[in-house]
């Protein structure tokens, strides 16, 4: 019951900044007192299984975005992060008959979103 509360929580953030660092969102959360670590690492991990966001690790950090497609779980996922802003974008294409899954994580230097 209060694990519904905190879910809802960490996806208003999320909707509201689009990708969270792990730090920030642990900031956020945890250093508030509002809920424990463990909790929110399973929630997030929850979240990724439920394909509502996905996680991608670069520059030493975790970050999590919310999912923008379409949920199809039998698709390939890729992820295109950029390390100037940490924005990440995802694109989900059908997935190969032989494979089970697969997620692809491409950096950039610079993205749409920070030459503006
Ligand atoms: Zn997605
Ligand atoms: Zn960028």
């Amino acid at each position: 019951m209060l694990s519904t509360i905190h879910r809802r929580h960490i996806l208003d953030l999320l909707s509201h900044e689009k990708t969270l660092s792990q730090k920030s969102l642990k900031e956020k959360f945890v250093d508030s007192g509002e809920m424990n670590q463990t909790t929110l690492y399973r929630i997030l991990e929850k979240f990724i299984q439920e394909w509502i966001i996905h996680r991608a690790e670069f520059g030493g950090e975790k970050f999590f975005t919310l999912c923008q497609c379409e949920k199809k779980k039998e698709e390939a996922i890729r992820l295109k992060c950029c390390v100037s802003c940490h924005n990440i974008e995802d694109n989900h294409t059908s997935l190969p008959p032989e494979s089970l899954s697969s997620e692809t994580i491409e950096l950039v230097k610079y993205c749409d979103k920070c030459e503006k």
